[in-house]
């Protein structure tokens, strides 16, 4: 298969600078071994899953995860901590039919329970794993139609939501500026980057964790191997690629990805007379009623943060100069839900990459007999990438199920159009849909 030419890189800093975790100590590269039973590429919540759970699969099978960068700081450790288990918009799952949606309910809810369990038998308990719900806030009216067809899907799901508005929306969000909320109770708000190292730290003792290890190329054949950008061979018996938008690189598919660049801030911690205006709030997060308008966290260690900014990621990867670039959208957001807190200043400031495709589907593939890869194709992938994971390496396994087979069966990401048309395209749709957001960024 080919080289890679295009690796991950580290953009900003952010959830990982607040994670317990951050200091943890992988394995050394000196104790890469020269053969494995199982490789998988890329450590993001789908690699997680798919390494977790092999190893469940597999006890006394020898197991490694090779991660470019620092685990943390790559798009898994830059979303917005929602782990979601309701469709939040539902044409951004790409599902085509209710059935469908209510299928994804019944994975998420699953995996979130995996994760959970994870955590709570690996006794870290201490990592920013938050059971509090999700709102879908409202600043505009025209936004309330989207609300509405969320509403009549829950019900048609069974799911109980609840609409707040007025004060009771102010208590709990310290802030007016939104006329109307839905809420959801199954949402988990996280640390995303606090959590997923977290979770590598704690590993079953047959997987090797290595960060800083970037793969230049799988080489499919008997034995199959994988060549590490330090020149290293390693053999495998199976290799599962689960590097996001960059599986591409490796050759394993070709323009199915757009990925797209989205931004995040923090502020910094609140002080105890500031903390005065959000008395009694709790922990909280919503996403908007426009796809592109601005999501917003109240922190447990009391900040606010803002995520907002859509821009096509042509080369897999942001500037220094496109995260300064994309502070004043930050700011006019977070000034504008809390005018009486706007002299707090921004902590940190970040870009990552929303992994899409342009129908929203995944991708679920056997390429060769020996190389499998997984990857979300929309904005809520931390439980998808994850179930897709987990099931990636059931299938490697030879376990076939009803759940596998829809999860390969959706798995239809449709071919993007040839350049010049689809920067072009991706352009004037992300200008358009930010247009249209209006004030919900
Ligand atoms: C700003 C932002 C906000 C978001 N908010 C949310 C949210 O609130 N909720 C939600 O559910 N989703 C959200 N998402 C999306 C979510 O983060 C992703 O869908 C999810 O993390 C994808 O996980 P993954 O494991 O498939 O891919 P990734 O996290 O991209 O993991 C792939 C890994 O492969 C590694 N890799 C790539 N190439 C190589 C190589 N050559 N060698 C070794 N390793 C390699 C990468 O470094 C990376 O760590 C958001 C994304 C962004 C950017």
């Amino acid at each position: 298969m080919r080289e890679v030419k295009l690796y991950p890189t580290t953009t900003g800093q952010g959830w990982l600078e607040m994670s317990a975790y951050k200091d943890h100590q992988f394995k050394h590269h000196s104790e890469i071994k020269n053969k494995y039973d199982y490789i998988v590429v890329g450590a993001g919540y789908g690699g997680q899953a798919a390494a977790r759970h092999l190893a469940e699969l597999h006890p006394d099978a020898d197991i490694a995860v090779f991660e470019a960068i620092k685990i943390g700081n790559n798009d898994s450790g830059k979303n917005a901590g929602f782990i979601i288990d309701v469709p939040h918009d539902f044409g951004d799952q790409g599902a085509s039919s209710f059935e469908e949606n209510q299928r994804y309910f019944r994975l998420n809810t699953f995996i979130i329970n995996w994760m959970e369990e994870t955590i709570k038998n690996n006794g870290i308990e201490d990592v920013d794993w938050d059971h509090c719900g999700k709102y879908l806030c409202c600043a505009e009216e025209k936004s309330f139609k989207l609300m509405q067809h969320e509403m009549d899907e829950l019900k048609r799901m069974n799911c109980s939501y609840e609409v707040v508005e007025g004060e009771d929306l102010y208590r709990r969000t310290g802030t007016r500026y939104y006329k109307k909320a839905l809420y959801t109770s199954g949402t988990v708000l996280i640390n995303p980057a606090d959590v997923l190292r977290g979770m590598f730290t704690v590993m079953p003792e047959n997987v090797d964790v290595f960060e800083e290890c970037p793969v230049m190329r799988i080489d499919e054949g008997s034995p199959t191997s994988i060549v590490l950008r330090s020149g290293q061979r390693v053999q495998s018996k199976f290799v599962l690629v689960t590097g996001g938008p960059f599986i591409q690189e490796f050759g394993i598919v070709k323009k199915v990805f757009c990925p797209v660049l989205s931004y995040g801030a923090f502020t910094r911690q609140f002080t105890d007379e500031e903390m005065r205006h959000l008395e009694g709030v709790k922990p909280w997060g919503c996403t908007s009623g426009h796809p592109a308008g601005t999501t917003v966290r109240f922190t447990r260690d009391n900040r606010i943060f803002v995520r907002n900014g859509f821009s096509f990621a042509t080369h897999l990867t942001t500037s220094h100069q496109r995260i300064m670039r994309s502070i004043p959208k930050l700011r006019k957001a977070y000034e504008s839900r809390y005018p009486e807190l706007k002299h707090v200043n921004f902590e940190y400031v970040y870009g990552g990459m929303i992994n899409m495709t342009m129908n929203f589907r995944p991708l679920m593939m056997q390429k060769f007999p020996t190389v499998f890869a997984s990857a979300c194709g929309e904005g809520a992938g931390v439980a998808k990438t994850s179930l897709l994971g987990y099931y990636l390496a059931e299938w490697v396994s030879g376990i076939s199920s009803d759940r596998l087979e829809f999860l390969k069966e959706i798995s239809t990401p449709k071919r993007l159009p040839p350049e010049p048309f689809l920067t072009m395209g991706a352009k004037c749709r992300l200008m358009y849909e930010e247009f249209n957001a209006k004030s919900e960024i």
